[in-house]
């Protein structure tokens, strides 16, 4: 029977298993499956082989190159390429890749954000092979992808600490499980990041040096129509869009990415691509292919794909959800399970989350902290910026069933009994949905909705598995003080203590409404980080450090470089879009409204010439002439603040200045600028509107 279209193209650009199989002697073979299923030591005289088989099956599929592509803290993927091109004495050529190249690769570290590490350490850093996700090919290179250290082992990349946070939580997870009576082989992280972004034209990203140097719109008013009609979200597809999508599946298809879901978004021009979830890391992997697949193949159809967390200012922003479990050979640990005795070891793993979440709220924060992820955070269309944990209307009764229980006579098997048993009959039907929390609970997993759409995930993912590996020690701490008492009972304290002193978590109101920012959570004393300078400081947190420390995820040394790689990053993204907005002032808008300015008094003279008088647009000239005024005052000012953030040398100190100091002035030239967009003819005006860019056909 001839193959379906999927399955035909499935994998055929990912060095899968059965190439694997195909291509590797079966002791070879078996070795590195150890490695990549049960998370064994890679040995390292399996190399050569796996070198070999790489490289011809990627020149058999077309490929000239190779490239260890990796993660530096820009968050973007990063890759040289090498040719397999070889002299072989004269005149011949060999193609050869070896069990070192593979391995190993030596990047200069001294042109990626290190946050000083460098200046420290020695400017070598090294790619290493990270068996764990596939190799595939792109555009004729073959990519394995890879860790990026330092000379001295300093994680320089998102990655690495990523699969140390897995290998914590791994071992964390299972001890929990030993104490259930359950020994899996494997306990690994599930991931599945919903993917959004924007759609636009090519013509009018071009037209806009806002959206081509920063991401993101610097200037304009909000479109006529917006999102009220809420006809965009699950609406037909444009017949462009649609191209783009179907060519975009067929490649990540190709890539072994499980691309699944795709439909419009709530604002106009956004659009959403969920996959299926993988493996973390792996998924984190597919992720940032998925994203650069689509920034490519949009061209191919005359579109631009937005990725910035906010390319309009009222319109929603873009966001990337991160669906998150934890899975023990196959076996979802957040599913309550068909028996009630599963129920136990599930609110055991929930407690934990919930706890973890409370603990390090914090570091969640600081996980999603950006200058574009500032605009989200807080605007009512993403969570809030304070964390909270929605259990919804099934699983929060029993949750305070078990809170309340805490005084009853009732014993512990009555207290199972009560509210428990019920718990997957319920969860299985529970539909309700909470858009507005940021760290939700959907039937089986976490949703933690906080990314921005451009982020890496692999940050976010790093606290949450490093927190929960901690409260599961916890348990297992609790369980072995108790050792002379009966296991379930200890269990069911520890669940009810951990739910009692972490209940100020849990909130399944409206997130967006003013009484939960301004009063509830305050009472609660939840923290509420509403900006990137403010969160980016929990990384210093000496309670901080040594979290990450005890697990082996990140040194102090480490962390300290990812809070000034952080810091600067915000710093240097105002500077541009500072920059830019002075420049589009001084030299696209200035110039437009003058020259219509100049046009109306020409037509104005003209007129009064033949006696008809023209208060109009005499009241316009004048309108437009204070504008400019004014846009040029502000331009001056902007240009003199941001010049003036030089004499900061502390990097938190300058991320501050640039929040209390150069926003509002950028802010102030906006409003500027855009109060007069709608009174100038529209020929005049130099670039496309946000009606133009939204609405096209
Ligand atoms: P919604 O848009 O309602 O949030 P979707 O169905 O679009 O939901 O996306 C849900 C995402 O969650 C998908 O990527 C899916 O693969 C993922 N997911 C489902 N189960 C798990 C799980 N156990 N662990 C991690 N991710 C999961
Ligand atoms: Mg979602």
């Amino acid at each position: 029977m001839a193959k379906d279209k999927v399955s035909a193209e499935w994998g055929e650009l990912l060095f899968d298993d059965a190439d694997m199989q195909e291509r590797l002697s079966r002791p070879t073979y078996k070795k590195l499956r150890r490695v990549i299923e049960y998370g064994e030591p890679l040995d390292l005289d399996i190399a050569n082989e796996v070198a070999h088989a790489m490289k011809e099956w990627a020149l058999e599929k077309g490929a000239t190159h190779f490239t260890h592509w990796f993660q530096p803290l820009t968050g973007i993927t990063s890759e040289k390429h090498d040719s397999f091109l070889t002299l072989n004495g004269n005149d011949s050529i060999l193609m050869a890749f070896s069990g070192k190249e593979l391995v190993q690769g030596e990047p200069d570290a001294s042109s990626f954000p290190n946050g000083g590490l460098r200046a420290t350490f020695e400017a070598r850093g090294y790619t290493v092979w990270d068996p764990i996700s596939p190799a595939f090919i792109k555009d004729e290179v073959l990519c394995i992808p890879t860790a990026f250290i330092s000379y001295t082992g300093e994680a320089l990349d998102k990655k690495t600490p990523l699969l140390r946070s897995q290998v914590a939580l791994e071992e964390q997870a299972k001890r929990v499980l030993n104490l259930f009576g359950r020994t899996p082989r494997r306990v690994i992280t599930t991931i599945g990041p919903e993917q959004e972004y924007f759609l636009i034209k090519e013509e009018d990203y071009l037209a806009r040096p806002d959206l081509r140097l920063t991401g993101r719109t610097l200037f304009g008013c909000p479109p006529i129509k917006g999102q009220e009609l809420e006809e965009h979200y699950f609406g037909a597809i444009r017949p462009t869009v649609n191209e783009f999508m179907k060519e975009l599946d067929d490649e990540l298809w190709k890539l072994g990415v499980p691309a699944k879901t795709k439909h419009n978004e709530v604002a106009p021009c956004q659009h959403e691509l969920a996959p299926i979830f993988e493996h973390g890391s792996v998924a984190i992997d597919n992720n940032l292919l998925t994203m650069e697949k689509m920034k490519l193949l949009a061209s191919h159809h005359g579109l631009v794909c937005l990725q910035h967390e906010k390319p309009f200012e009222y319109v929603n922003g873009s966001g990337k959800h991160d669906n998150w479990s934890l899975s023990a050979d196959g076996k979802n640990l957040l599913e309550p399970g068909p028996h009630p005795e599963d129920n136990l070891q599930f609110l055991v793993f929930l407690a934990c989350l919930v706890a973890a979440v409370d603990e390090h709220a914090d570091l969640l924060r600081m996980s999603v902290a950006s200058a574009g992820n500032d605009h989200r955070l807080g605007a009512n269309e993403a969570p809030p910026a304070i964390v909270s944990v929605f259990l919804g209307d099934a699983l929060s009764p029993v949750v305070e069933a078990l809170i309340n229980k805490e005084h009853a006579e009732a014993s512990e098997r009555e207290l199972m009994d009560l509210g428990v048993p019920q718990l997957p009959a319920v969860l299985r039907d529970n539909t309700d949905r909470n858009r507005t929390s940021p760290f939700a609970f959907t039937g089986n997993k976490f949703e933690f909705r906080m990314p921005g759409s451009r982020q890496n995930l692999a940050d976010p993912n790093v606290v949450l598995n490093t927190a929960v590996a901690e409260q599961c020690e916890r348990f297992v701490d609790y369980v072995a003080d108790r050792s002379d008492e009966d296991f379930t009972t200890v269990a069911m304290r520890f669940v009810r203590h951990t739910f009692r002193d972490h209940q100020r978590v849990i909130f399944n109101g409206n997130g967006y409404s003013t009484e939960w920012q301004e009063e509830e959570a305050i009472r609660r004393g939840l923290p509420n980080l509403r900006t990137t300078p403010e969160a980016l400081v929990s990384l210093l947190d000496a309670d901080n450090i040594a979290l990450f420390e005890k697990y082996g995820v990140l040194s102090e040394t480490e962390m300290h470089a990812r809070y000034v790689a952080k810091a600067e990053q915000y710093a240097k993204l105002l500077n541009i879009e500072a920059r830019c907005m002075v420049d589009m002032a001084r030299r696209l808008y200035v110039p437009a409204i003058s020259s219509y300015a100049g046009d109306l008094a020409t037509s104005v003279a003209a007129r009064a010439d033949l006696g008809v008088s023209s208060p109009t647009e005499k009241a316009l000239i004048t309108t437009l002439a204070k504008g400019i005024d004014a846009i040029w005052g502000l331009a001056d000012e902007l240009e003199k603040v941001n010049d003036n953030a030089r004499t900061f040398e502390d990097p938190g100190e300058l991320d501050n200045y640039y929040r209390d100091e150069v926003i509002p002035v950028m802010n102030s030239l906006r409003e500027a600028v855009d109060t007069l967009e709608p009174v100038v003819g529209d020929e005049w005006w130099p670039v496309p509107t946000y009606n133009k860019i939204l609405y096209y056909a």
